[in-house]
């Protein structure tokens, strides 16, 4: 069995002690609202954010954490026609642009994951986060994680509009990283259902 210690961890900009369970490598200040991402034991600060639950109450609710990454997206080549991607980038003209990926950072079958992450970044159901008084913790996946995944979901993306799909390079950059809690019902089977689109996992 490996060996951890616990250390008392205070929030860099209030002081406050914060929660922070075994694994974990994001931490949020519920007095103050500040996020920290711990590097090597360090915090650096990460913006940390909540959305209010839009669905009505079906059991205990929990806060589960997302990876925001907005980025812009080039695309240098592509020989298939796929609208998809065009429609997510507003309108423009196909050459790329900018796309806000939520993907969970929690632990899930990776169905689910393919899934859910398609679901809120297609729908953006989020585009005002709060600050909220409330526990987020279960993170199992690291920014590079994260970043792997959203290189997955846009090439999944081109290649489902497309059954001819040849070429497809592109450019993607990182403009940020943060963090969403998204409101979560514990169900009486076990399962977990989003609070904001009803997926269950
Ligand atoms: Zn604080």
């Amino acid at each position: 069995m490996a060996e951890f210690k616990l250390e008392a961890i205070k929030c860099k900009n209030c002081g406050s002690g914060l929660v922070v369970e075994i694994n974990d490598f994001v931490t949020y200040c519920t007095n103050c609202g500040s996020g920290f991402e711990i590097v090597d034991g360090v915090l650096q600060p990460i913006e940390v954010n909540f959305a209010s639950p839009v669905r009505p109450a079906e059991g205990e609710l929990i806060y589960k954490p997302f990876w925001i990454l907005k980025t812009s997206v080039t695309i240098l080549e592509r020989t298939s026609s796929g609208g998809f991607l065009k429609n997510l980038f507003g309108g423009h003209d196909g050459s790329g642009g900018k796309l806000k990926f939520y993907i969970p950072a929690f632990r899930m079958p990776v169905d689910n994951m393919k899934e859910m992450a398609t679901a809120f970044t297609v729908k953006d159901p989020v585009p005002s986060p709060q600050k909220f008084n409330v526990k987020v913790t279960g993170f199992a996946y690291g920014k590079e994680d994260a970043m792997k995944i959203a290189e997955f979901l846009l090439i999944s993306f081109e290649a489902d509009k497309s059954d001819t799909m040849k070429t497809f390079r592109y450019e993607i950059n990182v403009d940020s990283y943060e963090i969403l809690g998204i409101p979560f019902y514990k169900l009486s089977n076990g399962n977990l259902k989003d609070a904001i689109i009803g997926l269950s996992i």
